[in-house]
C-alpha cells in the first residue's frame, strides 16, 4: 500500500490522541504541566479553556511544519464554507441571536468569504547591499485567544480565523454567550473540512459554554501568546489590563457630518444604507448626523423620499424612554442601549414610539438636540438622530465630541475638500469615509479589504494576517551572498 504524507500524519495524530498525554509547551516559569489531549476528533469544540488551548497548541505545532500553500488551502475551505453555507449559517445566527436582519447576516458571511485578506499579505521585505542581505519575514505568535461579539458572532470568528491562520497561528475563541451555538457549529464545519483535507484538527477552537470566567482564563493562560478582542468598553478595558499583548477592536459611536455643499440625495441614500445595515449593529455604522442648518430641511426631505420614516419629537421621546436605560458603572451612572431594542427592526422601534410603519421600513430618523441619549449612546438600532448645526465648524466640533475619543469611524458628505480634510484631521479616526456609506471603508462598495475586527484603541486598524505576525529578520553577511561585483 502506498501511504501519502497526509495519511501518515493523520495516523500519527490518531496515535498521539490515543496515547493521550503530551507536555504542554509553556512560556511561564512553572514546570510544564501535562494535559490530556482528547482534542483530535473534537473538531475544535471544547468545554474547558485548558483542553482547548492544549489542542490548539498541538494544531499550531503541526501547522508550523506545513508550507504556506497548506495555509492557503485551509483558508480556502473556510472561505468556501462561508460562501456556500452562508444562507444556512446566517439563518442559524439570526435564530439564535434574534438581532439584526437575515439578509445581512447572510451577506456578511458571503462577503467575508470573498473579501478577507489571506496569505498574499505576507510579503517579505528585502534589504540588499554591500554587506549582504536582510530579509524581514512574518512569523506567527502561536495560539491566539479571541473574544467575539454577539453582533457578528460567526462572521468575526470567520474573519479572525482566516487572518490568524494565514499568519501561521491557531486560535481559541470565547464567543459571546448569546451567539455560542452558531459559533460552535461554524467552527465544527470549518475544522471538519480542514481536517479531512489537511489532516490537522482544532486549528480553530471554541469554548462551547463561554462565560466571563472562561474569558478571563483565556486572558491568563500561559500558552496564549496574544489576545484579540472584539467588543464593547468593558471587554476592551479588560483586555488592555490583562498584562499580555492585546489587539483590541473596541466600541465606536460614528458621527456623520453633512455640509452645505453635499449632494443631499446621495447623502440620504448612503446614510440609509449604512445605518440600516443589519439594523445598525455594525460598529462602523452611522449613529448620529450633524447637519448644517441651511440644508437641514432639504436633507430630511431626501431621507423621506428615499423611504426612511421621520418620527416627531414626542414619538422620539416615547421610543427613548423604552430603548435607552440607566446602568451603574461602579460609582458612575450611565445610559446604555436597552438589550430588548438593540438590532431590532425599524417597525419594532416604531411600535415602541407609538407609530405604525410598513414591516419593510429600513430606517427611522428624527430631529434631536445634540445632548439627546440617541446621540450620546452607541445605540445600535435603526433610529438615527439628526442635529441642526449653525455651520460646518460646529458640526465637526460636535462630531468630535460625541465620537467620545474612540477614534473608530467618522463620515462626511461634502464636495468641499477643505472641509473633508479638516474633519479628517480633527477626528483622527481609524476609518474616515467621504461621500459613501460606512461599509465602503471595509471594501464593500469602496476599495480595500474586509475584517470585522477593526483594532481602534491599540491602533492596528482593519486587521489582516500581518496584524497577527511578529517580525523576524534573517541576515546573510557579505561574501556568503551572491551580491556585489564578481
Ligand atoms: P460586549 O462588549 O457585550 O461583548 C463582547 C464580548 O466580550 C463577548 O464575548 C462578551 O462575553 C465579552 N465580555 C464582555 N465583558 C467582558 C469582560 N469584562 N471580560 C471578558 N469578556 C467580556 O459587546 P457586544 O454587544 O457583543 O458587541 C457590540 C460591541 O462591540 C459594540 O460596542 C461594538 O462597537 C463593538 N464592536 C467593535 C468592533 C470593532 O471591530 N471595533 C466590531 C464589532 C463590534
Amino acid at each position: 500500500m502506498n501511504l501519502t504524507e497526509d495519511m501518515i500524519r493523520h495516523v500519527v495524530s490518531q496515535v498521539l490522541a490515543e496515547v493521550g498525554r503530551i507536555p504542554a509547551v509553556g512560556t511561564g516559569n512553572s514546570s510544564p504541566k501535562t494535559v490530556s489531549v482528547t482534542g483530535v476528533g473534537a473538531r475544535g469544540i471544547f468545554q474547558s479553556v485548558d483542553s482547548a488551548v492544549a489542542a490548539a497548541r498541538v494544531a499550531f505545532l503541526e501547522l508550523s511544519k506545513r508550507p504556506i500553500s497548506d495555509r492557503k488551502r485551509i483558508i480556502d475551505h473556510i472561505r468556501r464554507i462561508s460562501i456556500s453555507q452562508a444562507e444556512e449559517l446566517g439563518r442559524m445566527e439570526m435564530l439564535e441571536t434574534q438581532i439584526g436582519r437575515l439578509d445581512h447576516k447572510i451577506d456578511k458571511l458571503r462577503t467575508l468569504g470573498e473579501r478577507t485578506p489571506g496569505v498574499e499579505f505576507l510579503r517579505s521585505e528585502v534589504f540588499s547591499g554591500d554587506h549582504g542581505l536582510a530579509v524581514i519575514e512574518h512569523a506567527p505568535f502561536g495560539v491566539i485567544g479571541a473574544i467575539t461579539p454577539v453582533t457578528h458572532s460567526l462572521p468575526t470568528i470567520t474573519g479572525n480565523a482566516v487572518s490568524m491562520i494565514a499568519g501561521g497561528n491557531t486560535v481559541v475563541v470565547n464567543p459571546h454567550p448569546s451567539g455560542k451555538r452558531v459559533a460552535v457549529e461554524g467552527v465544527r464545519r470549518f475544522n471538519e473540512a480542514i481536517a479531512s483535507d489537511i489532516g490537522i484538527d482544532n486549528l480553530i477552537c471554541v469554548i462551547a459554554e463561554p462565560t466571563l470566567e472562561s474569558a478571563q482564563e483565556l486572558f491568563d493562560h500561559r500558552d496564549i501568546a496574544l489576545i484579540c478582542v472584539t467588543g464593547g468598553p468593558a471587554v476592551a478595558r479588560a483586555a488592555m489590563q490583562c498584562g499580555k499583548r492585546a489587539i483590541v477592536a473596541g466600541p465606536g459611536n460614528p458621527p456623520v457630518v453633512v455640509d452645505e455643499t453635499a449632494d443631499l440625495a446621495r447623502a440620504a441614500r448612503c446614510i440609509i444604507d449604512g445605518a440600516s445595515y443589519d439594523n445598525n449593529l455594525l460598529c462602523i455604522a452611522e449613529k448620529e448626523v450633524f447637519v448644517v442648518d441651511s440644508v437641514f430641511d432639504s436633507l430630511l426631505a431626501e431621507l423621506r423620499s428615499a423611504g426612511a420614516v421621520q418620527l416627531k419629537s414626542d414619538q422620539i421621546e416615547r421610543l427613548t424612554a423604552k430603548a435607552i436605560s440607566d446602568m451603574s458603572d461602579g460609582s458612575r451612572k450611565k445610559q446604555v442601549a436597552a438589550k430588548e431594542f438593540v438590532g431590532k427592526d425599524a417597525a419594532v422601534l416604531a411600535q415602541a414610539a407609538g407609530v405604525s410603519v410598513p414591516a419593510d421600513t429600513r430606517l427611522l430618523f428624527g430631529e434631536t438636540l445634540h445632548t439627546h441619549p440617541f446621540v450620546t449612546v452607541e445605540q445600535m438600532m435603526p433610529f438615527v438622530p439628526f442635529v441642526r448645526c449653525r455651520n460646518v465648524d460646529e458640526a465637526i466640533e460636535l462630531a468630535k465630541h460625541y465620537e467620545h475619543g474612540f477614534r473608530h469611524t467618522a463620515i462626511i458628505h461634502s464636495t468641499n475638500v477643505r472641509n473633508m480634510t479638516r474633519m479628517g484631521r480633527i477626528m483622527d479616526t481609524t476609518l474616515f469615509v467621504k461621500n459613501g456609506p460606512c461599509f465602503a471603508s471595509l471594501g464593500l462598495g469602496g476599495e480595500g479589504y474586509l475584517s470585522f475586527s477593526i483594532a481602534t484603541p491599540t491602533g492596528e486598524g482593519v486587521t489582516t494576517p500581518l496584524t497577527f505576525t511578529r517580525q523576524r529578520r534573517c541576515s546573510m553577511i557579505d561574501e556568503l551572498c551572491i551580491l556585489g561585483s564578481a
